[in-house]
């Protein structure tokens, strides 16, 4: 079936399946402090892994600019991701451009072990929201899984630090995977539930080609939810808006709620509005796609924001990724690209 293309220009740029382009997430940095191995496996990023020079890198300016463009797109929302964003030198000088563009709303998505450090820096930059991740209240489990022997104590220090500078709500991703940290739900969902911050579960996914994904070690959203249930009943809350990630299930007693995001075993490709950036200015339409687009050349290459905009919306315009909803499928891509680089 041959799907019309839509106008490339217009501030509603739609994609090929009729998705407008609504959310932009960006790669500040390759680099991370962890090692989850889910994501940047130390087999695969060992002390000889070849990570981006600083050159390579778009700068703050060059971010900033891009972003503005993206807003006449339609971009609403613009996630900071890596890698670990923290670890991007004055990551604080990006939140300040961007929260001076009038209208998006910005977030941060961290390992949290610097944010103690961050915090404040980060809220005075003008950043609203912040998203922790941290996958089990175990020191032990979570050890074995960031794998860089940091404690989990430090992350909340990072976490009482965010909610003393101001930030609420804070949200905190746990990865679930099987054999590693399923009997951390519950103690991660008491005790997030009681200081009043949004823990939002994800499956384990099968991004990038090094965290030797099966789907047998992918826990369910949904039994994820039983399981909290069984103890703490739950009941299913309406969206915040049309194409949101996270399921949202409340607590039936008032006292909060929770998200799951069932990447894998309920795909949400029908309303992905989101794009990403590289840390060196790929633009990719799907977390799964095996190819970017060049944004970084034309930038450096002189291109105005007529071309650039121009690029962008053709590019926005083409998309048809759902990789999501045909995994499993024998045309699957070989070739998938790290989360750490395209941006979680
Ligand atoms: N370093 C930051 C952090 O960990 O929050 C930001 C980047 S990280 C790639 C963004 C999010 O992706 C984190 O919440 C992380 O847990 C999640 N993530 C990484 N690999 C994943 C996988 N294989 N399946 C599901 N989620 C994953
Ligand atoms: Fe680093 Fe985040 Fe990936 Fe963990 S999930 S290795 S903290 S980028
Ligand atoms: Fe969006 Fe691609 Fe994920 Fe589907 S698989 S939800 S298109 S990023």
């Amino acid at each position: 079936m041959t799907l019309p293309i839509p106008d490339a220009s217009s501030p509603n740029t739609r994609d090929r399946l009729g998705r407008p382009l609504r959310d932009l997430r960006i790669s500040v940095t390759d680099r991370c402090n962890f090692r989850c191995v889910y994501c940047m496996p130390k087999e695969k990023f060992g002390s000889d892994h070849q990570f981006l020079e600083r050159s390579a890198l778009l700068s703050f300016e060059e971010i900033a600019r891009v972003t503005r463009i993206f807003k006449t797109h339609g971009v609403e929302k613009i996630r900071l991701t890596g890698g670990e964003p923290l670890v991007r030198r004055n990551v604080e000088q990006l939140v300040k451009l961007l929260a001076d563009i009038p209208g998006l709303d910005l977030t941060l998505t961290t390992n949290g072990s610097l944010l103690a450090k961050k915090a404040q820096a980060l809220r005075d930059a003008g950043l609203k929201r912040i998203t922790v991740s941290l996958d089990s209240m175990d020191d032990a489990v979570f050890k074995a899984m960031n794998d860089v022997d940091f404690p989990v104590a430090k992350v909340i220090e990072g976490i009482d630090a965010a909610a003393a500078a101001g930030f609420d709500p804070i949200k905190v991703n746990m990865v679930v995977k099987r054999g590693l940290n399923e009997h951390s739900i519950l103690p991660m969902a008491r005790f997030f539930r009681e200081r009043g911050h949004i823990l939002r579960f994800i499956e384990f996914m099968d991004v990038g080609a090094t965290n030797g994904w099966r789907l047998d070690d992918v826990i369910s959203a949904r039994e994820i939810v039983d399981i909290i249930s069984r103890e703490m009943p739950l009941e299913p809350a309406d969206p915040n808006y049309t194409g949101e990630v996270a399921e949202r299930w409340r607590y039936k007693d008032g006292s909060g709620e929770i998200g799951v995001i069932a990447s894998v075993t309920q795909a949400f490709c029908r309303n992905c509005t989101r794009a990403r950036i590289s840390t060196e200015g790929q633009l990719y339409t799907c977390l799964f796609a095996t190819s970017g687009h060049d944004l970084r050349s034309l930038l450096r290459g002189g291109a105005s924001d007529d071309e650039l905009s121009a690029a962008i919306g053709k590019v926005w315009t083409a998309r048809a990724d759902r990789y999501s909803e045909i995994r499993g499928e024998h045309t699957m891509p070989l070739k998938k690209i790290e989360m750490s680089y395209i941006g979680g």
